[in-house]
């Protein structure tokens, strides 16, 4: 019947919610909370009263991870089956999608990267999504008796350019030196999809390496972030040296584009395989992680009307994004993955056959509250 199709057909966005710890700065301002997470219930509660005006939402995703869910439950809970589906050749994508600061990267990537040094095969606690995907696929490789190829890309869409994260480059020269800056193209395949000419794919032969090719893309990202955060905290007389500044400003630039930018790690997987009959199969699987970049850059000047266009000048591959979504969702005619080159790029791993999957990510305090319900807002819409 119908319905049962639609039903089918609805599986394949899922959107999961997550809520972060409140951070040290918020404990400190005792911060009240306006998020209650139930997990069993998969619904997320909004109540707030301000001034006798009450705020009382109630939402429901997919699944609902708490602030106190660890980065191995979200995983298990969710990611695994999804990686089970690229392993039998299909394409995927997961997407973290938040106000800057919520987790987005925490959840893809997570930290304590380093610990890679530690026991082999063994990863951290804090290891997020990227680095448990890989171990998964090459834990269920190893196990088969068959060839495999696994390749990975990493690059960073801002202002609708794309930079090869994996390309040896300086970290002071993205920002500081946007002319020489080396922007990739994106052209047609012939075939449907589209490919980046000159990007860097590296062929990945164990989980372990995936650390240091993450630590290599992301460390332009991830520096400036820590020098960020130190800096901000030291108390600037008027006397301080200029040289103390420059770091600043790089930082504040850096972070700026940080939040402002997506990255996507996209892992591919071909699997020769030999039928009953003896001939020889190849299956391809791709599976795309995407950290958007923070919500606020649609939501803040976008709600407003006039402003809406200028915010579509920044981030016009969010925007996109979320039309596409809402098209595949509704089961419209005319999906407009040309109208960004994010939606372009993840044409052949979007609709049909693909499961998509949304990480919403959002802060407990008050303090965030209006980004926070507009999260739930855009997130509950793509179910
Ligand atoms: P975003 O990428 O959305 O801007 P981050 O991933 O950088 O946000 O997270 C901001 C800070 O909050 C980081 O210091 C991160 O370690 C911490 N954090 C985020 N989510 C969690 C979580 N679920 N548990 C513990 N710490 C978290
Ligand atoms: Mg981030």
């Amino acid at each position: 019947t119908t319905s049962r199709n639609e039903k089918e057909k609805a599986v394949n966005v899922q959107v999961l919610l997550r809520c972060r710890p409140f951070n040290e700065d918020e404990l400190r301002s005792n911060a009240p909370q306006v998020i209650t997470c139930n997990e069993f219930q998969r619904e997320v509660a909004v109540s707030q009263t301000i001034a006798g005006k009450s705020i009382d939402r109630v939402f429901t995703f997919d699944k609902v991870f708490g602030p106190s869910a660890k980065q191995k439950d979200l995983y298990e809970q969710a990611i695994v089956p999804i990686v089970n589906e690229v392993l039998e050749g299909f394409n995927c994508t997961i997407f973290a999608y938040g106000q800057t600061g919520t987790g987005k990267t925490y959840t893809m990537e997570g930290e304590s990267r380093k610990a890679k040094n530690g026991q082999k095969g063994q990863l951290p606690s804090d290891a997020g999504v990227i680095p448990r995907a890989v171990k998964q696929i090459f834990d269920t490789l190893e196990c088969q008796n068959t060839e495999y190829s696994v390749k990975v890309t990493f690059l960073e869409l801002y202002n609708e350019e794309i930079t090869d994260l994996l390309a040896p480059e300086e970290l002071a020269k993205i920002v500081l030196e946007e002319k020489q800056k080396k922007t990739l193209p994106l052209m047609e395949d012939g075939k449907g999809g589209v490919l980046v000419r000159g990007l860097e794919e590296e062929i990945v032969t164990s989980a372990d390496e995936i650390f240091s090719l993450l630590e290599r893309g992301s460390s332009k990202r991830r520096t400036a972030e820590t020098l960020l955060n130190k800096q901000s905290r030291l108390k600037l007389s008027s006397t301080s040296s200029l040289n103390l500044r420059i770091p600043i400003l790089v930082s504040l630039m850096i972070f700026l584009r940080l939040s402002r930018s997506h990255s996507l790690f996209s892992i591919t997987i071909h699997i020769k395989e030999a039928t009953p009959e003896g001939e020889e199969l190849i299956k391809c699987g791709k599976l795309n992680l995407v950290d958007l970049a923070g919500s606020e850059n649609i939501s803040r000047s976008g709600a407003r009307e006039g402003r809406a266009r200028e915010a579509g000048e920044i981030n016009k591959s969010l925007l996109t994004l979320g039309r596409v979504i809402t098209a595949l969702v509704e089961h419209l005619g005319h999906i407009p993955y040309r109208d960004s080159k994010l939606t372009r790029l993840l044409r052949d791993s979007l609709g049909g056959r693909t499961k998509t999957c949304i990480i919403a990510t959002v802060s407990p305090s008050v303090h965030c509250l209006e980004e926070t319900l507009s999260t739930l807002d855009y997130a509950h819409r793509a179910k």
